[in-house]
């Protein structure tokens, strides 16, 4: 068996749930008390991708406006990188893409997934087949995930860590 560091940024608008995403799949918990990210946050976990451990470092950086000055050492050197959306404002896609192009100008074309996240408000769900189609042409793979429920979170970081060691 071998041990694989590696290093995976989760991007997205604020308020899109990426820390609560991050809680889900490294803690296990989802706590709905809205605490904005400042800054960046690392966390790790294992995640086997048959003889292989890959030990993911992820980097949980902050939304809100300084989202346009992510410095590039928060960017630089993962292997692959989520980019959330909240799937009840269509806004955060709008923004996430804007986010993913300026993130490509600076590392070049890596594995990239996107997570249509607060699957579980169906109610309130905003987006349609031509917004899927537009991550689709952006090269996107896509999870529909819910930090609440957790679906799809195991799913998704299990996709990113086989796409980090391809
Ligand atoms: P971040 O700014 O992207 O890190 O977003 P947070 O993780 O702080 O989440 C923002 C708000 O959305 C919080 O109130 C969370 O409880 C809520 N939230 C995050 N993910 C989900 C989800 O999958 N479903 C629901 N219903 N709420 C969520």
């Amino acid at each position: 068996m071998s041990l694989i560091k590696k290093k995976t940024c989760i991007l997205g608008a604020a308020g899109v749930g990426k820390t609560s995403l991050v809680r889900r799949f490294v803690h296990s918990i989802f706590e709905d008390k809205y605490l904005s990210t400042i800054g960046v946050k690392i966390e790790k976990k294992s995640v086997m991708v048959e003889d292989t451990e890959v030990l993911l470092n992820i980097w949980d950086v902050a939304g809100e406006e300084e989202f346009f000055q992510i410095p590039k050492s928060y960017v630089t050197g993962a292997a692959g990188y989520f980019l959330v959306i909240d799937g009840t404002r269509t806004d955060t896609l709008e923004n996430g893409l804007d986010l993913l192009h300026r993130v490509t100008d600076i590392t070049g074309q890596l594995p990239w997934f996107s997570l249509l996240n607060k699957a579980d408000l169906t109610d309130k769900w905003a987006l349609d087949e031509s917004a899927i189609a537009r991550l689709h042409e952006a090269r996107l793979k896509t999870f529909k995930t819910s930090a609440l429920t957790g679906e799809n979170v195991e799913e998704s970081f299990q996709a990113i860590a086989r796409a980090a060691i391809a």
